[in-house]
């Protein structure tokens, strides 16, 4: 249990209106999007970076684990306290501290909810184009610290492809600055990227330091139905050799076309067992022309349908779908457990396949859809919690799948990161020497094992 003394001390350097022990704020700051829950002792709301120093400073001494928190929208645990001790939590911490378009980069600090940022770059004619479907709630700190992705992530790269420089600090409470304000910097170890992605594990970040690109001004979406996946596969192979460039490419197979279109009362043609949704974007004649070179390309291949959205109200018509699997899907069982595997594109197909399979096999309802360009495929299986046969039947399957990705050389996770929900399927990606050096990694950064304890391994 933690000392009074404790509180009392943080109350006096930070402010009681930033120090809270009651049950709702414990409540509230236990748990994230996976589900898992545990309670923290102490719930801390830096507004500054003397409060983090503070905090730390003070949890170092007394060995309090700690545990940053941006949004808590995670889908791995990581920002759950499994070991009791202090929520860390930035969302106070929310300020744009500049957006300099003279040389492209914006400075933020960590509890920037995503969608501000991305708003404030567009009003300057910029952007900052990761994009996890969370971005509305999620911040910038928990983004790098999962180095997030998105529907983007083909043409643009993920959260970390954007992080210049960071400031951060490490766990007695000293402040680090790796990478910079520039693009190209290589001097010394890369730090930097060793923190993005690290889930809170391995320093705090107090501040990160953005890139910028410039805002594309036209964009044209469209959606191509198919007889089968594998037929989708062969076209987007095509589409991506013709240098055809989208930027989203996002599908969806049999099961969450069925579970979207009976939720949205659409009326669905019964040979429909794919859906692709593809957006081109850039300036307006490079748009057009590539446009017209996928409409060529529609006409020449087994494409079942294809739509291409003309006015704003056809564009959120054909977002309406793919934003609505979530709700569909919600109806079939109490509880998703939300899975982000990866694997090599040419893989997808057999992939979707083996997970049918695997679900038909063990009785469960697995729901799938996913990143066309980049091979990540979102496996949500619905489960009833209470129903234990249930959820030993989802845990030798999911085995079954972590084990198949990594034999096709994927990854376990693409985006959510690894947490406390996908610490048992490292082994099959990690030796068990590497892993050894993620622990030396972890012991160099922070010895006592405060900081997120209990996550990754
Ligand atoms: C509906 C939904 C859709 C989603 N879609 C996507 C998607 O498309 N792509 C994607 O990548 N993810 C997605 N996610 C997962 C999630 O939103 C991301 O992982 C996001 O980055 C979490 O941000 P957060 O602010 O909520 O972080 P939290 O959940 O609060 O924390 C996540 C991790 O970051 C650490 N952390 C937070 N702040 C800091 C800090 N300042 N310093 C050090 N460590 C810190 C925490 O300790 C934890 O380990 C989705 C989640 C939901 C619920």
């Amino acid at each position: 249990m933690m000392h009074k003394k404790v509180k009392k001390q943080l109350e006096k350097l930070l402010g009681k209106e930033k120090v809270f022990s009651q049950k709702e704020y414990l409540v509230t700051y236990s748990y994230d999007a996976a589900g898992k829950e545990s309670l923290p002792e102490l719930v801390v709301f830096p507004g500054c970076e003397e409060d983090i120093r503070h905090t730390l400073r003070i949890a170092y001494e007394h060995k309090i684990p700690i545990t940053p928190r941006g949004a808590g929208v995670g889908y791995s645990g990581g920002s759950v306290p499994i070991q009791g001790g202090i929520a860390l939590v930035f969302t106070k911490m929310n300020k744009i501290l500049c957006i300099d378009t003279e040389n492209f980069y914006a400075e933020v600090q960590p509890g920037v909810v995503t969608y501000n940022l991305q708003q404030e770059v567009e009003k300057k004619g910029l952007f900052y184009p990761p994009d996890p479907a969370s971005l509305k709630t999620s911040t910038i700190g928990g983004n790098v610290a999962e180095n997030a992705g998105g529907l983007r992530c083909f043409k643009y790269g993920v959260t970390g492809n954007y992080v210049l420089g960071l400031e951060a600090f490490l766990i007695d409470g000293g402040k680090i600055n790796v990478g910079s304000h520039v693009i190209k910097d290589v001097a010394g170890y890369n730090i930097k990227s060793l923190l993005i992605g690290s889930e809170g594990t391995l320093a705090v970040i107090s501040k990160i330091i953005l890139r910028l690109i410039p805002l594309p001004p036209y964009r044209r979406l469209f959606r191509l139905d198919f007889a089968s996946l594998g037929k989708g596969a062969e076209f987007i192979n095509q589409m991506i050799k013709e240098n055809i460039g989208p930027s989203v490419l996002e599908f969806m197979d049999e099961s969450s076309i069925a579970a979207v279109f009976d939720y949205l009362k659409l009326p669905k043609n019964s040979n429909l067992k794919a859906a692709v949704l593809v957006e081109l974007d850039g300036n307006k004649g490079d748009v057009e022309e590539r446009a017209q070179r996928l409409s060529r390309l529609v006409k020449d291949s087994q494409v079942l349908d294809y739509k291409a959205a003309e006015t704003e109200a056809e564009i959120e018509e054909l977002w309406s779908i793919r934003r609505n699997i979530s709700p569909a899907i919600s109806k079939y069982k109490p509880k998703k457990i939300n899975e982000d595997i990866v694997v090599p594109i040419g893989k997808i197909v057999e992939a979707v396949e083996f997970i049918n399979n695997t679900a038909k096999e063990y009785g469960l309802t697995i729901i799938l859809f996913g990143h066309f360009g980049d091979g990540n495929i979102h496996t949500n299986v619905m489960v009833d919690p209470d129903d234990e046969d249930e959820m030993k039947r989802t845990e030798i399957a999911l085995d079954k799948i972590f084990r198949y990705v990594i034999s096709v050389k994927g990854s376990i996770t693409g985006e959510h990161g690894v947490g406390i929900t996908k610490k048992a399927f490292m082994k099959y990606q990690f030796s068990d020497r590497e892993i050894e050096i993620f622990k030396r990694v972890k012991r160099a950064f922070d010895p006592e094992n405060l900081l997120n304890p209990g996550k990754i391994f």
